[in-house]
């Protein structure tokens, strides 16, 4: 057996596209000049992947999932824990958890603005302060503020079920009642309910709302939980694969499904966030250090599905210039022996401004793999490859094949 190598997927978020009227009926990726990534797609293997299934479009969530090799249909458990894990929450195995938005309520408890006037730290953090860390019937409470209005909530305790209705009617106008069904679903419903009429209680008078009253500003007056989860099941990535993991992302929602998935999830310098302005060099240092110590690397960056959602087509070509240079980056000072994949976890039309369900193109590519017909990164591009088409949770499969550490099946 040859010797073992290692794993690094680059993970360029909604970077798939359709034919873009702006850009004379091109993608994005075909429309921009990408010698590098071109360089590893004539010298790699490569195809296109349905994330999830052909023509089912997927999260971010359930595509991270897929590309660790699992399937999203039976391990994704609603987005509450992934987004509590993403900003840094232990969630534990039993914890129902939620998304929240801090929201304003008037006197006859209707809320007049979902969001409380867009609020965001440093005053969601000061509201969380006042409402985190309460008991009710027993079932211990923490809340943690997100990015902008919203904020994360988990219950822990005896007796809790994710299947109860939203207390966030989506809606203006009177605050939903949450509902659940059978004993549990009722017990965690009540839970909920409660906690909602406290949150207002203790945030009503808060400093933070008296300075916003003054100025004018919708109040943030409420907490508003809204997709129920529990804890996945999911077998830890080195249990499943045998291999020691990581990941370098900016956006706390990625952090969070690789950390519930049991990978590392590495610290980065503030130059690199999870916006249209990280600095992608840098990150691929951050995951090259990180190859180092780890088998398996997965590297996201989010700025190509920022380009798709903004319906912005030149923005994204500018956007697959940086990630072209940053693959050029990866070819001078990637190690010898690692199998680096270049792909998208969904595609995000330009022209759509969501996440489609069309397939993703891929090009895997380490030393003497076998090369293909493919020569261009693209959808069109790398369709020519000999990978053909295969499923989001193929590819980490074929690459620890590629890195000589699967097991045979058989004799
Ligand atoms: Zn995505
Ligand atoms: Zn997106």
């Amino acid at each position: 057996m040859s010797a073992v190598k290692k794993i690094l997927f680059v993970v360029m978020d909604g970077l798939g596209d359709r034919g873009c009227k702006a850009l004379g009926g091109m993608t994005p990726l075909q429309a921009t000049s990408t010698p590098n990534l071109d360089w590893f797609t004539e010298n790699g293997g490569s195809g296109v992947m349905d994330i999830i299934a052909p023509g089912v479009r997927p999260g971010s969530d359930t595509a991270h999932l897929s590309l660790l090799g699992h399937d999203p249909y039976e391990v994704y458990t609603g987005r509450g824990p992934f987004e509590a894990a993403g900003i840094g929450m232990s969630v534990k195995q039993g914890d129902v958890a939620f998304r929240c938005n801090f929201s304003t309520v008037n006197e006859n408890y209707e809320v007049t603005d979902r969001r409380a006037g867009r609020i965001k730290a440093p005053e969601t953090a000061e509201l969380v302060k006042s409402i985190n860390g309460m008991k009710i019937k027993g079932v211990e409470i923490f809340v943690k503020e997100g990015t902008e209005h919203r904020a994360a909530l988990l219950l822990r305790g005896k007796g809790l079920v994710p299947n109860i209705t939203d207390a966030d009617s989506h809606n203006l106008g009177p605050v939903a009642a949450s509902e659940g069904k059978g004993k549990k679903g009722e017990f965690t419903a009540s839970i909920i309910n409660e906690f909602v009429r406290r949150s207002h209680e203790m945030m009503k008078d808060h400093p933070v709302n008296l300075e916003r009253r003054k100025k004018g500003l919708p109040e943030a007056n409420i907490l508003l939980p809204r997709g129920a989860g529990s804890f996945p099941k999911i077998r830890s990535f080195g249990e499943k694969n045998g291999m020691t993991g990581a990941c370098v992302a900016g956006v706390g929602m990625i952090k969070g499904i690789c950390g519930i998935c049991g990978l590392d999830v590495i610290d980065l310098p503030k130059e690199c966030t999870g916006g249209l302005d990280t600095d992608m060099i840098r990150k691929a240092d951050v995951a090259l250090d990180a190859l180092q110590k780890y088998d398996f690397v997965l590297m996201n960056i989010k700025a190509p599905d920022i380009s798709g959602h903004d319906r912005a087509a030149e923005q994204k070509c500018e956007v697959i210039k940086r990630l072209d240079e940053m693959a050029g980056h990866l070819k001078d000072n990637m190690p010898s022996d690692l199998v680096i994949v270049f792909t998208a976890d969904h595609c995000t039309p330009s022209e759509v401004g969501d996440h489609s369900g069309d397939p993703v193109p891929v090009t895997i590519y380490t030393e003497t793999m076998l090369k293909d017909e493919a020569t261009k990164f693209s959808e069109s591009g790398c369709a020519k490859g000999s990978i053909g088409r295969i499923r989001g949770y193929d590819l980490l499969p074929i690459c620890i094949d590629l890195a000589n550490r699967s097991e045979k099946f058989g004799a």
